[in-house]
């Protein structure tokens, strides 16, 4: 089979990172997300795009937001220099999903369904250290000692963006961009909805099939 060009889908919290990491392992495609793309193309030549500089490191570099338009072109250069990938962060609303449709065909709409009580219970339970940065979960990672680092000894703290109150606002700007999303791609001959409450194991064996079934 050629190189499968697939997309996935999914809020903050529905496990997308991971499961795109196994894809791009197994299918040895590209692991695309827009910050890498832009990171990759930030020389890229856009003097004939109207735009108010002539690269996108110009805008990195004046602090200032990269345009949508400035957006889209990258993910297409990114999608169009692949071998086949697994796109993710993008589309994040109705007309980047239009764009999006302009510059590639996918095998596979990868859509993660995981519950808003889950979500923010995945969310909220993250701990990082203070010290060294690594990561934990109250629940599903927890460190040899409460609160404490296993690789360094180091605090365990709760980002401020992790509180409940943030997790929910981020949910609720997800909800309301990328659901019409979801939506747009319901009928898609290679939709996919994946239960993302189970292990990732067992999410993995889903989309695992779901690319064999769909890639040709
Ligand atoms: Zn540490």
């Amino acid at each position: 089979m050629s190189q499968p060009r697939l997309l996935i889908l999914g809020p903050p919290g529905a496990g997308k990172g991971t499961q795109s990491a196994n894809i791009a392992d197994e299918y040895d495609i590209a692991h695309i997300t827009t910050g890498d793309a832009l990171r990759a193309n930030k020389d890229m030549d856009i003097s004939d795009m109207d735009t108010e500089y002539d690269t996108p490191r110009a805008y990195m570099e004046a602090g200032d937001l990269v345009p949508d338009a400035v957006v889209n072109a990258i993910v297409d250069e990114a999608l169009n220099s692949a071998d086949g990938f697994v796109l993710d962060g993008y589309p994040r609303n109705l007309d980047q999903a239009k764009e999006l449709e302009g510059m590639t065909d996918l095998d596979a709409i990868l859509s993660l369904d995981v519950s808003r009580e889950e979500l923010i219970d995945r969310l909220t339970g993250r701990r990082v250290c203070d010290d060294c940065g690594a990561n934990y979960h109250v629940e599903f990672n927890q460190p040899d000692t409460a609160g404490i680092c296993d690789d360094c000894g180091g605090d365990l703290i709760q980002r401020e963006d992790d509180n409940e109150a943030p997790v929910r606002n981020r949910l609720d700007v997800f909800d309301e961009n990328t659901a019409p999303v979801i939506d747009h791609y319901g009928d898609h001959d290679g939709f996919v909805a994946i239960d993302g409450e189970q292990t990732p194991d067992e999410v993995w064996a889903d989309i695992d099939g779901a690319i064999v079934a769909h890639a040709d």
